[in-house]
């Protein structure tokens, strides 16, 4: 078995312990292979051991690597989306882009989709730890601006995402996990809008996002190994530009 493989195995059956001592189903809870920086030979290894979702975190290399690889590959964008790339991100098919991080930025995307008839599923990102170097909402000004957020036609929000500040100590994330839930639950009870998803947990704390209700879960290094150094980079003679 590839290391690859091995990996996956045990991220999956640490998915599924997380699962059972929260009493819940595995398969309320999707992981997300984060390939970024990694070749498209590691992603086709894991795609051969059954993953088929995918989070890219930059349009640039998404470009680069999506159209590399089998259509049975299912894509998450779940960076930071600049307004100058979103048209590039809409034509990547992209299931769900994860980084919705203000209104200005979802009434871009919402007009642009407009122009080129899609319908992204979105997830808003919440900034629940108040970190100034974190983009996202934060919880006041997300429910301040729900309203204007379901204005919105185009875009379809699934749920909310967070990324808990970066601790030695797995634990330490828990609260910013159930902060995030919470946040969810009042806007569901106040908006009457249902946010079924809650994408939460990276490497080094998904099984404590799990117990804390993550559906979905973004998991990088622990599958594919470190990036260290530059990362994969496509041919210089391809013909993308960004
Ligand atoms: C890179 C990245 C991950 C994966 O991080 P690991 O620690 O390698 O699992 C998860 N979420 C986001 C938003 C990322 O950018």
């Amino acid at each position: 078995m590839s290391i690859v493989t091995e990996s996956l195995a045990a991220v999956q059956s640490a998915i599924a312990e997380a699962a059972a001592r929260a009493g819940r189903a595995p398969r309320e809870i999707e992981l997300i292979a984060v390939s970024k920086t990694h070749s498209p030979e590691a992603i086709l290894e894991a795609l051969d051991a059954g993953q088929t979702l995918f989070g890219e975190s930059r349009i640039q290399e998404a470009r680069a690597k999506i159209p590399l690889l089998p259509s049975r590959a299912r894509w998450h964008f779940i960076g930071h989306l600049q307004k100058n790339k979103i048209r590039h991100a809409l034509a990547l098919g992209f299931e769900l882009f994860h980084g919705i991080d203000s209104l200005e930025l979802a009434r871009d995307l919402n007009r642009i989709a407009q122009e080129v008839s899609e319908r992204p599923r979105v997830l808003l990102e919440v900034n629940v730890a108040g970190e100034s170097t974190k983009f996202g909402f934060s919880p006041e000004t997300l429910f301040a601006q729900v309203e204007a957020l379901l204005a919105l036609d185009r875009v379809e929000i699934d749920g909310l995402m967070t990324i808990a500040p970066l601790a030695p100590d797995a634990e330490h994330s828990r609260r910013y996990f159930a902060a995030l839930r919470e946040v969810r639950d009042r806007v569901q009870k106040e908006f009457g809008l249902p946010l079924p998803q809650l994408s939460m947990g990276m490497s080094g704390d998904f099984t404590i996002a799990i117990e804390e209700g993550a559906t979905l879960v973004r998991v990088g290094s622990a599958i594919f190994g470190s990036r260290s150094g530059k990362g994969w980079r496509p041919a210089p003679d391809s013909a993308i530009v960004d």
